[in-house]
């Protein structure tokens, strides 16, 4: 039993918000973790203490993820951890969800607005991926975070939007491409959830909560565990077959 692997999952943005709930469901599926943050540090030194509780491993590394020039040296440090924490050379999951939302309407978004998006949602997740499959097991998997907002669109992030659309495509070529190391590829799209992005408006502005909930069936605003549970799931064998999709998790918003 001592001896037997666990899996690993690396979850980028896991210092809050989404990336913690899906970093504290692997755990619980029997997961360990390598989790990134971007500047808060010890948010995501919590998470690793929150996780081994939960009786996995977990490690936290800083990461910029609109810093491709960076991710060599990102991969030397998860390299180093796998070896001295996790004992073993190749992590088995990727998971991108790191990123920061940018609010404003098609006319007035600025170039270096939407340079910054493809820098963090389409470039970082691109290279990213790249360079982490040299240090993947075959047999694991890759879930991009997309967004509700590729299939209905909402006044304002026309920017954002876009670059989801973008990671949606590049999930397909790279579960066609990357079948023959069995490594499955999927797509998680939330619809509205209640963290601190957009600065914390779904969850703060009472009326923005209530228009929400309003165009959803099921009657609410999604929440951080309504997430992670769906991406732990990807993440292990019950989900062997599914490849290649896109799971909206929404609660039925805009239906
Ligand atoms: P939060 O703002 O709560 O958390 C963002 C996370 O990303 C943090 O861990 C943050 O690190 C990290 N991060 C931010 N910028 C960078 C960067 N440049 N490089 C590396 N890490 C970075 O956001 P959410 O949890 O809500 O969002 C997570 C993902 O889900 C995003 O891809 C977002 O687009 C997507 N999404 C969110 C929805 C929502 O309604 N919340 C809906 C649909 C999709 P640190 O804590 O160190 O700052």
């Amino acid at each position: 039993m001592e001896n037997k692997k666990n899996k690993i999952a690396l979850v980028t943005g896991g210092s809050r918000g989404l990336g913690k709930e899906m970093a504290l469901s692997l755990a619980k599926k029997g997961l360990d973790v390598v989790l990134t943050y971007h500047s808060k540090k010890e948010e995501a030194e919590v998470v690793v203490g929150e996780i081994e509780k939960l009786g996995q491993k977990a490690v936290a590394i800083q990461l910029n993820v609109a810093e491709s020039s960076s991710f060599d040296s990102f991969f030397q440090n998860v390299t180093t951890v796998l070896k001295s924490t996790f004992n073993t050379d190749k992590f088995d999951f990727l998971v991108n969800n790191a990123g920061v939302g940018v609010h404003e309407g098609f006319l007035t978004t600025t170039e270096a607005q939407v340079d910054n998006m493809v820098n963090i949602h389409f470039k970082g997740a691109f290279f990213l991926t790249q360079k982490a499959l040299a240090v993947m097991n075959d047999g694991g998997g890759i879930v991009n975070i997309s967004s509700g907002l590729t299939r209905f669109s909402f006044p304002g992030y026309a920017a954002y939007a876009s670059m989801k659309g973008a990671i949606e495509t590049l999930s397909k070529y790279q579960a066609k491409e990357l079948g023959e190391r069995k490594i499955r590829v999927n797509i998680v799209a939330p619809g509205a959830i209640e963290t601190d992005f957009g600065g914390g408006a779904v969850r703060d502005n009472e009326q923005l909560n209530q228009m929400i909930a309003a165009m959803t069936a099921l009657g609410r605003v999604g929440l951080p565990d309504d997430i992670g549970s769906v991406v732990a799931f990807l993440c292990t064998d019950d989900a062997k077959w599914v490849n290649a999709q896109r799971i909206e998790v929404s609660g039925g918003m805009n239906l």
